[in-house]
């Protein structure tokens, strides 16, 4: 069958943004508000990717019926290559599966110790303390460093999110701590064998581990079925390459805004995924099911 006549889906999945977080991880606005605020922006289908939690996806698949758009389940699993981090976004895979649930929560555990490691170097310097960071997350919620940097901002230490990244909590900043997390292939050997479909995020993005020839063929041997192309992480001319790598392997490629509410400037929209590319991913998909839009 030739490209052009492959039939696809025929899901009207509109405007299509794969990649946002909620207070169940470390955006600033609830499941429920992520989708409204997607609607309110012309987005037609919208993946809800928390860090290490599939906890919003209710809330969210909720608001979508409600609304009539489509929403896609994902979850943004916390990888390292050498403590470089590395996040592999999961998208459709069962949220019980067993192998996924007991790394989840080893990561989960071990965002709290490294959250506390560096809450105490800070507090060595600045007034924070560890119920400060608690005060600024949800219930539940998947402990990073934006709760310390919302923390820093209420006591005026710093005027916003991003620039506590760029001082205390940058990674040179002096206060940095690593928490351990699995190697990126076992994160994308843990998605597959829940049938989700993984998905290199921001490969690219400065700060993350670098994905070179090697790197990217280990991950596809591994079962890697994506790589997030358009993301405002990755430069320009880093996304040609990107393109032809999964070209080469024939991957499935996204683009996302990576929608953190008012904790980062990320606008939903900003960058978009093909209806192709979507298509792709429900048909590997075994774990879950999208909302459709209707
Ligand atoms: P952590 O996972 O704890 O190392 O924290 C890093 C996370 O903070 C990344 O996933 C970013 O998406 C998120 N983040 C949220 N707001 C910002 C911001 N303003 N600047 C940089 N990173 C941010
Ligand atoms: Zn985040
Ligand atoms: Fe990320
Ligand atoms: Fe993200």
């Amino acid at each position: 069958m030739t490209p052009s006549s492959t039939p696809g889906s025929g899901t009207p999945w509109g405007r299509i943004d794969l990649h946002a977080h909620s207070t169940e991880s470390d955006g600033t606005e609830s499941p429920r508000e992520l989708v409204l605020q997607a609607h309110a922006a012309g987005i037609d289908t919208v993946a809800i990717t928390d860090h290490d939690t599939t906890s919003g996806w209710e809330e969210a698949a909720a608001t979508a019926r409600e609304l009539g758009m489509g929403l896609v389940p994902g979850v943004e699993f916390s990888a390292q290559q050498q403590w470089a981090s590395v996040h592999v976004l999961g998208y459709l895979l069962d949220p019980a599966a067993p192998a996924f649930l007991a790394e989840r929560e080893r990561i989960r555990v071990e965002r709290v110790e490294r959250a506390r490691r560096m809450v105490e170097r800070i507090g060595a310097d600045h007034p924070l303390t560890w119920q400060d960071v608690q005060d600024h997350a949800a219930p539940g919620a998947t402990i990073g460093r934006p709760h310390i940097a919302d923390a820093l901002v209420t006591l005026g230490i710093v005027p916003d999110r991003s620039a506590a990244f760029d001082g205390i909590l940058h990674w040179r900043g002096g206060y940095y701590q690593p928490h351990r997390a699995p190697a990126p292939s076992q994160a994308v050997r843990i998605i597959r064998a829940a049938g989700g479909v993984p998905v290199i995020a921001h490969p690219a993005a400065r700060g993350q581990a670098t994905m070179d020839e090697r790197v990217i063929a280990e991950l596809v041997d591994a079962g890697l079925l994506g790589l997030e192309v358009e993301h405002r992480d990755n430069p320009p001319e880093a996304r040609a390459w990107l393109r032809e790598q999964a070209r080469i392997h024939g991957l499935i490629t996204t683009g996302s805004s990576d929608w953190h509410g008012r904790g980062k400037p990320n606008a939903f929209g900003e960058h978009t995924t093909s209806a192709e590319a979507l298509d792709a991913i429900v048909e590997a998909a075994t774990g879950a099911e999208p909302t459709r839009p209707r």
